[in-house]
């Protein structure tokens, strides 16, 4: 799968937490497919709330990005917590595009059972330092 972003650059696919996701080396950004989040995230009640709070940004400036499985344009969504992060999510559900470091930021939104361990995980992933 290409990035949606990068165009013509595969991303390749990493395993974290059993769950399977797609980043691309070259803007380090991260794909995944539908209900790989709430994996990722735990199902939680919290995360269910959290998931509902979602809102899409219909007035953001932000480019919009196309889908990499059906090529459409996808939606930018509000996502609120202690900052605020705009995400790309698929119109017909395929799922949701995460530039550089807006996964992390959503990870450390909220105080998920796992955020540890997946935050862990995926910071080893990128050879990144975590950031709490
Ligand atoms: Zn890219
Ligand atoms: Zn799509």
């Amino acid at each position: 799968m290409d990035c949606p972003v990068c165009k013509n650059e595969p991303m390749i696919v990493l395993e974290l937490n059993e769950v399977e996701i797609d980043y691309c080396l070259s803007c380090k950004g991260i794909w995944l497919d539908a209900g790989e989040l709430e994996l990722l995230l735990g199902s939680s009640t919290e995360t269910v709330e959290f998931l509902n709070s979602f809102t899409s940004d219909d007035i953001t400036k932000e480019k919009t990005h196309k889908c990499p499985i059906c090529n459409k344009k996808m939606e930018k969504i509000l996502v609120i917590g202690n900052r605020k992060v705009r995400i790309d999510k698929c119109k017909y559900n395929h799922g949701i595009w995460f530039d550089s470091g807006e996964l992390e930021d959503i990870l450390g939104m909220r105080k998920l059972d796992n955020k540890n361990k997946v935050l862990t995980l995926l910071n080893d992933m990128l050879g990144k330092k975590i950031k709490e």
